[in-house]
């Protein structure tokens, strides 16, 4: 499916693909003007340390992903979004919730392993555009922080707290992540405008639900309830994985 199909939701898309296009250039700039200062960006081609952590969306941002999905892929991200659900139910705190997400539902199955790449880089969401990271990708790592000794611990802190760019608490750029505010607010001003109310998650549970017709009858009639048994019913609802408002 393209996204110029009769179920393109376009105008909520097309708001968010303006917001990425424009953040493409804006942090573009920003990155020439901080590595010229001798500011370093650890983040290539190849490098996935970040590709299991749990991602927050909007559904405006899933539908585009949704559009670019094969049936292949679309059927991993499903299963991907039925493991997030099963951590989620019994997780005990966040905390949990996270490591487990990065150490046992695993890494994004958009991911290419063979070649550390996004299978569909033109389509991934914000979260996987504005992360960039100052130190190497070792601290990257599910754990790394946790694994280090006292001393460690200290020592990172202050490397941190040194280094430009950062919010002095961990290790990345924390206004590459700021610059990514508009296509949040963009998209949440579409989906209002559009449907009446806001949808935000988990981005492969969304994912998975944006292909469904049903789902997306609802939503755009703005019935929550309605919504929320659909998802219910495929085993796709979670308070914390399914926000809609
Ligand atoms: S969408 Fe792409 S960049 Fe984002 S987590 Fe998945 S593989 Fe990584």
């Amino acid at each position: 499916m393209t996204d110029a199909s009769p179920t393109s939701h376009s105008n909520v898309t097309d708001p968010v693909r303006h917001g990425y296009a424009r953040y493409e250039q804006q942090a573009s700039r920003w990155l020439g003007r901080y590595t010229q200062q001798g500011g370093q960006v650890f983040c290539g081609a190849g490098c996935f340390a970040c590709c299991n952590m749990p991602i927050r969306v909007s559904l405006a941002e899933a539908l585009i992903m949704t559009a670019a999905l094969n049936p292949e892929q679309a059927r991993a991200v499903e299963a991907h979004a039925r493991a997030a659900v099963a951590n989620a139910r019994t997780a005990r705190s966040d905390e949990q919730y996270v490591q487990r997400h990065r150490d046992e539902v695993g890494y994004c199955p958009i991911l290419n392993r063979e070649t550390g790449g996004c299978s569909q880089y033109a389509a991934r969401p914000t979260r996987c555009r504005d992360t960039f990271s100052a130190f190497p990708a070792t601290y990257c790592e599910s754990g790394s922080l946790e694994r280090m000794t006292r001393r460690e611990q200290a020592e990172y802190r202050r490397e941190v707290a040194r280094t430009p760019g950062t919010d002095g608490e961990l290790h990345f750029i924390a206004p590459l992540e700021h610059l990514s505010e508009p296509i949040w607010v963009a998209a949440a001003r579409a989906m209002r405008q559009e449907w009446g109310i806001e949808v935000w998650g988990d981005f492969w549970l969304l994912t998975t639900l944006g292909a469904d017709p049903k789902f997306m009858g609802a939503v755009t009639r703005g019935d929550t309830r309605a919504a929320w048994q659909l998802a219910s019913g495929r085993g796709l609802a979670h308070r914390a994985l399914l926000e809609m408002e």
